[in-house]
């Protein structure tokens, strides 16, 4: 049975595809966007809205779930085009490219029949539009450049308050409604003194733009230590510990400037299980920051108590099972990091 709701075949003359697949963050949702659903909705039956980076704790390059993020665009089509919308929303797969691509052809395979035609349309704005070409099955319908708009300025201006007009004026009227609302909220003030603090790092003239910090995850009995830093980019999410420089990070010692290992006088028994940098190209928001993410295993019977060190508010042993129900609290890739090495590291 051909797998495309409210489907007749007769209809499928009417339109070169059964079905466009539009993958996009839509943070926000803007006019440039509407633009291309509506030019899809003129070529195919069905249109498969895609939201990506399901599920990642809230950042400057993605302040709104998946939710808000449906609320915003259904807020702005009418209930005829919503009656030929379909919305999944997929994982990033920063370190696992054909999992993602997996993943997106899995769930569009759900709601429509792969031997059908089918489009995937977008705009090559920049290299990282490279994705709209990873899906040969699927004819790439290019859209062009809607006036210019760019959804990483309009979130500049809308946080940092600069051109606040010119931003709602690049976005449907019931979305600048929606986040002129959204100002009232903590939500906004977090991401807010996020850009206020990258702004000013921005400006200090010795950043080195091209840094590596050094991670920690630690494991000890199926527990894995997490930590809320006291830095304004982590503030209040869920990391693996950070050292500076990895040099400095004495196990024997047990003392972190994140985690103090309390009344632990004997040796602490770590081993080293695995150990990768990870540089996806955005996970810094100033400039190229890449992880030396090392894996060690804690052998002790019973946990050793931890307390926050100087930078940090809070350490924790969560249970591995559990990372999973803290995925959007957790800061930038590093949930993605820590199921890379628990996938791949081998016993
Ligand atoms: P986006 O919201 O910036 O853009 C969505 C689409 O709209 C793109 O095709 C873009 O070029 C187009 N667009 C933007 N402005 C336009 C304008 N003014 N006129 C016309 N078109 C315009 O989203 P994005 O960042 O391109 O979304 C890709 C998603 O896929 C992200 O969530 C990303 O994380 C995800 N992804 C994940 C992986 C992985 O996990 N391995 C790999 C690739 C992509």
């Amino acid at each position: 049975m051909l797998k495309v709701r409210g489907l007749k075949m007769t209809n499928l003359k009417e339109y070169p595809y059964a079905a466009s697949v539009y993958i996009g963050r839509f943070q926000p949702f803007h006019n440039g966007h509407l633009n291309s659903i509506i030019s899809a909705l003129q070529k195919s039956h069905r249109l498969i809205l895609v939201l990506g980076g399901a599920y990642l704790s809230p950042s400057i390059r993605g302040p709104w779930s998946v939710e808000e993020r449906i609320q915003m665009i259904q807020s702005c089509l009418t209930k005829q085009q919503l009656n030929r919308i379909d919305f999944i929303y997929v994982r990033d797969r920063l370190y696992c490219e054909q999992l993602w691509i997996q993943n997106v052809k899995g769930e569009v395979a759900k709601l429509i029949d792969s031997h059908l035609p089918i489009a995937i349309i977008g705009h090559e704005k920049d290299s990282s539009s490279y994705y709209l070409k990873v899906f040969p099955q699927w004819v790439f319908l290019e859209t062009g450049n809607f006036k210019g708009i760019n959804a990483t300025d309009i979130r500049k201006s809308y946080f940092l308050s600069e051109n606040l007009k010119s931003a709602y004026d690049k976005m449907p009227k019931p979305i600048s409604n929606w986040l002129k609302n959204y100002r009232k909220k903590m939500a906004f003030k977090i991401i807010k003194e996020k850009y206020i603090y990258i702004q000013k790092m921005k400006l200090n003239k010795k950043l080195n733009l091209n840094s590596e910090v050094s991670n920690v995850f630690i494991v000890c009995n199926n527990y894995v230590l997490l930590v809320k830093s006291k830095q304004i980019l982590r503030k209040n999410l869920f990391s693996m510990p950070e050292i500076e420089d990895f040099n400095q990070f004495d196990p024997q010692n047990s003392i972190l400037n994140e985690i103090i290992f309390k009344n632990f006088n004997n040796k602490l028994n770590f081993k080293l299980l695995n150990q990768r940098i990870f540089d996806y190209s955005d996970r810094y928001p100033i400039g190229m920051q890449k992880s030396n993410t090392f894996y060690f295993q804690l052998n002790h019977e019973n946990l050793p108590t931890v307390l926050p060190g100087k930078n940090s508010e809070h350490v924790e042993w969560t249970l591995l099972d559990d990372i999973h129900l803290l995925e959007n609290q957790i800061y930038a890739d590093h949930f993605q990091i820590m199921k890379w090495f628990l996938n791949f590291t081998s016993s």
